[in-house]
């Protein structure tokens, strides 16, 4: 049964997307059938990938709120084993609909779980935000990949993401699990990269990924392109620690907090 990983921080800009559709795109170049779902009204995951989101015709929004089938949303990526579930921008209203209705947290993992047996790893790169998209890939999800950026104020709103999963896990899925915590756009030369690095493995020793994923220009260039790094330029710096990345998650298991 596939191993469903949310990718999530309320913080903006700290590497989810990127290391959403690039990690997917690894484990889909490992020969492990990898979905990737975005939920995200940003789409940019969906764009990433080489689909305009104006264009998308059946979207993750459908599949939550007009019971499409998950199948039927399912587009296939340049990559082989890699298929995507787009989002299209109304998954802003998606969050205002959900809102009132019975069993809003679980929506996600009832769409889900039909299609389930049918992959090796769904991968769900989530929006900054803790919204109910957000509970819903908690919900949904084995495990969780909190990418951190090696960035002043690295730990800031980590704490209050912890206790969310602490109460997802208590009252909404109580195997959820953190997959582990991925230190992102590192750059050796800086002093305060490093800092960041030494503090967040004294904070959270083993839950710390040991692959770091470093500041490379192939990672920001890529998307544009409609390509994961893997394509763009698998020889990239970038291209290699997102491949780590991918076979630490294969090789090890997911850590309780
Ligand atoms: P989030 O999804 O958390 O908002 P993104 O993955 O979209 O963050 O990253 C924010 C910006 O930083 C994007 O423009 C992305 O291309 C860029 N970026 C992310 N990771 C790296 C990296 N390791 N090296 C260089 N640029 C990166
Ligand atoms: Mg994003």
């Amino acid at each position: 049964m596939g191993k469903i990983i949310a990718i999530a921080n309320q913080k903006g800009g700290v590497g989810k997307t990127t290391t959403a559709m690039n990690v997917a795109a690894c484990l889909a170049v490992l020969e492990f059938k990898t979905l990737v779902i975005d939920a995200d009204p940003q789409a940019n995951t969906t764009s990433g990938l080489g689909f305009d989101p104006k264009e998308i015709k059946a979207s993750i929004y459908d599949c939550l709120l007009n019971g499409l089938d998950l199948q039927s949303a399912k587009l296939n990526t340049s990559i082989e084993n890699l298929e995507l579930i787009p989002s299209v921008i109304d998954l802003i209203g998606a969050e205002l609909e959900m809102v009132s209705l019975e069993n809003r947290e679980e929506l996600l993992l009832h769409v889900i779980s039909e299609q389930r047996e049918a992959y090796d790893f769904i991968i769900i790169d989530c929006s900054p935000s803790l919204g109910i998209i957000t509970i819903n890939a908690l919900t949904a999800a084995d495990s969780v990949l909190i990418p951190v950026q090696c960035e002043y104020f690295a730990l800031e709103g980590l704490g209050k993401l912890l206790n969310t999963i602490r109460i997802v896990q208590s009252r909404l899925n109580p195997k959820l699990e953190i997959e582990g915590i991925l230190l992102t756009m590192y750059d050796s030369r800086l002093r305060l990269s490093n800092q960041v690095v030494e503090e967040v493995r004294l904070h959270f020793r083993r839950l710390v990924f040991d692959t770091i994923i470093p500041r490379n220009t192939k990672l920001s260039e890529s998307p544009s392109f409609g390509l994961p790094v893997i394509s763009f330029d698998g020889d990239s710096k970038g291209a290699l620690a997102y491949l780590n990345l991918a076979r630490e998650i294969v090789d090890r298991g997911s850590k309780e907090i």
